[in-house]
């Protein structure tokens, strides 16, 4: 049978990029899959219609993640519709790039209400909700550990704050068997950061591998956390970057 079969889950930001990446690949293991999405019905459908494609369920919540009262209103509905949850996935996330030199402050309020509050808020909600030996699965960033272009102190900081709640809650879940990981990609190819786009220019050069990554090599990632294999990983960081860090 699929390695995720039965498994109940939900992805925040899962109707394009590496959130849509992620939740069609749940589904493709044989999870029921419910994804949030900030304004764009059409993305969430077309993901929701390829979950459905994999025979499981699947839903679309519009859920803005920098709201707190959205976001466990989301996830108690996942809840209720999958009858609980044993995956969570906190891909939700926003870039914001002004240099503090430009001022910058309210970039940051945003950054932080999307990328850190949503996932303390998000997590919060679930846990009555989580199934003893689940799994909460963070995209973080290596932005999280280094800062590679100017304009990134927002966006970094905000990818540093969850390595921190992550190793938190992996202590505060354990003796329930919860796991709790951040993935750390390097530069995917998405809507946010185009293979094509100027940034590229940038970190092309600094990428061994030569090349972006696909959100599906990041999904493979995602499954796996979220799988009975990752067994013996909680609390830390795993970095998918083509060796951009290196
Ligand atoms: P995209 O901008 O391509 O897609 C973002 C997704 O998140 C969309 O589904 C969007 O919904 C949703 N979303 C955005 N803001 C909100 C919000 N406030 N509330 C709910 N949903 C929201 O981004 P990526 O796929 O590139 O990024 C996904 C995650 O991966 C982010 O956390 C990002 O920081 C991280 N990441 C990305 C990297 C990259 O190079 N692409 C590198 C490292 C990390 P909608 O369609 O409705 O707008």
């Amino acid at each position: 049978s699929k390695k995720l079969a039965g498994k109940r889950a939900l992805v925040t930001g899962g109707s394009r990029g590496i959130g849509a990446a992620i939740a069609k690949r749940l589904a493709e293991d044989g999870a029921d899959v419910v994804i949030t999405y900030a304004g764009n019905h059409e993305a969430a459908a077309a993901t929701v219609k390829a979950i459905e494609g994999e025979g499981v369920k699947g839903l679309a919540v519009q859920a803005d993640a920098g709201d707190a009262a959205a976001v466990t209103a989301a996830v108690n509905q996942a809840a209720q519709t999958l009858g609980g949850l044993d995956i969570l996935v906190h891909n939700a996330g926003v870039f914001g790039g002004t240099p503090v030199d430009q001022g910058g402050y309210d970039d940051f309020r945003r950054v932080f209400a999307v990328n850190v509050d949503g996932v303390a808020a998000g997590t919060v909600a679930a846990v009555p909700h989580l199934a003893d030996g689940g799994r909460v699965v963070i995209v973080g960033s290596v932005s999280g550990d280094v800062s590679m272009i100017p304009g990134m102190a927002s966006y970094g900081a905000s990818k540093s704050a969850v390595q921190g709640l992550a190793r938190g809650w992996a202590r505060d879940l354990a003796s329930r068997g919860i796991l709790v990981n951040v993935i750390q990609p390097g530069p995917i190819d998405t809507d946010m950061n185009p293979a094509d786009g100027d940034m590229a220019k940038i970190m092309l050069p600094n990428i061994p591998l030569g090349r972006y990554g696909r959100a599906e090599e990041v999904a493979a990632l995602a499954s796996f956390l979220a799988s009975d294999e990752s067994s013996f990983i909680t609390g830390t960081t795993i970095d998918i970057d083509g060796g951009a860090t290196a």
